[in-house]
């Protein structure tokens, strides 16, 4: 039987306080502020407004938690057992945790329930699972010597996320801060705070002690800020826009140094050549990729480069499969996309639609505003031809349902308009010769290249960018090293 989740939402009871050494409580000053579903605009919840106060207690918290060794000198085994069971509470609270999600960010519920609420038990999983099988190292020195080289937890780390996978953007931080023995304090972003509460509180039910995790909703120029700049915080992982992430460096640098790993946005190329064998697959991937999410996605594949003796057939058939990703109500099972988080990134991308327009280029298809009468914020798939590079909206982040074709004539002034960006996130290179293939993808200045695809992914893989898309790396075993110092111990033998 079909879940009717109208109805589930209308029953559900929204906690929107902050989690500190594990108790639910109200912000230090009272206040709160208004949880809104993209759905319909509509008020689901009240939420904490954490302030400075609020988060100088759960740091304080973490901070105590860390120092008296309750999770960080647990044997890596007993806190892989602890994760192993987190990540099962969030697979046994799936329709709850996809419910949030859905009505707090907009997203179809097929996909809250089938791809992020699973990715983001799959990460604490990995994690948990790696953790006890990372062995140190002995250095080659000299005979009268040992060299240990040894991974040690670094403290208290500050998560601050975005709000376009939620629940996903958290599991990268927890997974291999947590795993690795830290505290955490996670400041989840204000369009989309509720799944976090309730991961935490699913963390405790798992048995982490308590101030081991800890939630502070509320606004980035407030909790965001105070956490980024507290002294007691040994690292900020931070997953947001680039314009933020500037912010973080400044942060660390008023402050006490802390190291600062950005995850921030992306205007991924995706390059077909004529030798391409089957360029309706082609389109197909990149109506798919570019319009899941409503377009939110930092990885979209936004410039999409084709050499100019198929573009015409190109863009036909791109247009011809954007109208399958028309938005529909998020919370019914067959929407394949949703609405956008709010009413200020429905301005924004109408705002870079009228921009292209003016700039010359021409919406093959959508362009418009979608379901106006739901009360919610939805815009239709939209598709640019005749885009040039240096167009606004080839060179600026829309993080909404809007692909720019840009036509190139030969291989190296593909390579060329693909790292004329300021971003270096994703790629995709589409071609049927394994040479040109490769030679693509090595001159490619992005994080990860994709070769006639664009599907693949998992959490085995290292997930960041090039340039100003970030530095450091989210999933994969490489991510320990954003939370782990290394500590040389000499011995004379
Ligand atoms: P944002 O930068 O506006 O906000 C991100 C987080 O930072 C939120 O929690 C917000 O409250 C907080 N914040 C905002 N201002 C702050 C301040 N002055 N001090 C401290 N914290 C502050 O980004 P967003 O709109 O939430 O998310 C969209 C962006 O995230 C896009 O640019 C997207 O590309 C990027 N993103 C990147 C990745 C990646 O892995 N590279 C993944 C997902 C999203």
């Amino acid at each position: 039987m079909s879940i009717d989740w109208h109805e589930r939402a209308r029953a559900l009871q929204i906690d929107g306080r902050i989690l500190i050494g594990g108790k639910r409580l109200a912000s230090a000053n009272g206040e709160t502020f208004a949880c809104i579903s993209p759905i319909d605009g509509r008020v689901i919840g009240e939420v904490a407004r954490g302030q400075a106060t609020d988060i100088d207690t759960a740091v304080l918290s973490a901070r105590a938690a860390f120092e008296d060794g309750r999770w960080a000198r647990r044997p890596p085994a007993a806190r892989k057992k602890v994760l192993l069971k987190f990540a099962d509470k969030i697979l046994g609270a799936k329709e709850e945790l996809a419910l949030l999600e859905t009505l707090d960010m907009g997203k179809p519920i097929q996909y809250s329930l089938a791809v992020d609420v699973p990715a983001a038990a799959r990460c604490i999983a990995w994690y948990a699972e790696a953790v006890d099988k990372i062995y140190d190292e002995i250095a080659p020195t000299g005979p009268n010597a040992l060299a240990l080289i040894q991974r040690e937890a670094m403290g208290v780390i500050g998560a601050i996320v975005p709000w376009n996978y939620p629940m996903i953007m958290a599991a990268w931080k927890l997974g291999p801060a947590l795993a690795a023995g830290n505290s955490v304090v996670l400041k989840p972003s204000e369009k989309s705070p509720l799944t976090a509460l309730r991961l935490a509180e699913l963390a405790l039910e798992a048995g982490l002690p308590e101030g081991v995790f800890n939630v502070v909703p509320g606004f980035g120029h407030e909790a965001g800020e105070a956490l980024a700049l507290h002294e007691q915080v040994d690292a900020v992982g931070f997953t947001g826009s680039t314009r933020v992430g500037r912010k973080m460096l400044e942060y660390a640098g008023r402050s006490n140094l802390k190291r600062v790993y950005n995850e921030l946005g992306g205007k991924s190329a995706f390059l077909v050549f004529p030798d391409f064998d089957d360029i309706k697959r082609a389109a197909q991937t990149v109506a798919g990729a570019m319009f899941f999410n409503q377009g939110e996605s930092c990885n979209a594949p936004s410039r999409v480069l084709v050499h100019e003796s198929i573009a015409d057939e190109f863009v036909s058939l791109v247009a011809a499969e954007a109208p399958k990703y028309q938005p529909g109500d998020p919370l019914d099972g067959r929407t394949v996309m949703g609405a956008l988080v709010d009413d200020g990134q429905l301005r924004t991308v109408m705002g870079y639609i009228e921009a292209g327009q003016a700039e010359g280029a021409r919406a093959v298809t959508g362009g418009k505003q979608a379901r106006t009468e739901s009360g919610g914020y939805y815009v239709e798939p939209t598709v640019f031809d005749g885009v040039a590079n240096t167009m606004k909206i080839a060179r600026e982040e829309i993080f909404g349902p809007v692909l720019g074709v840009i036509r190139f004539k030969d291989e190296a002034e593909a390579v060329a308009l693909a790292n004329d960006s300021a971003y270096g996130l994703q790629a995709s290179v589409w071609s049927s010769h394994i040479d040109r293939a490769h030679r693509v993808a090595r001159a490619l200045r992005a994080g990860t290249v994709h070769v006639n695809q664009y599907d693949e992914d998992d959490i085995t893989v290292p997930f960041g960018g090039y340039k100003q898309s970030g530095n450091g790396r989210d999933k994969s075993l490489h991510a320990f090293d954003k939370y782990t110092e290394l500590k040389t111990t000499w011995l004379r033998i």
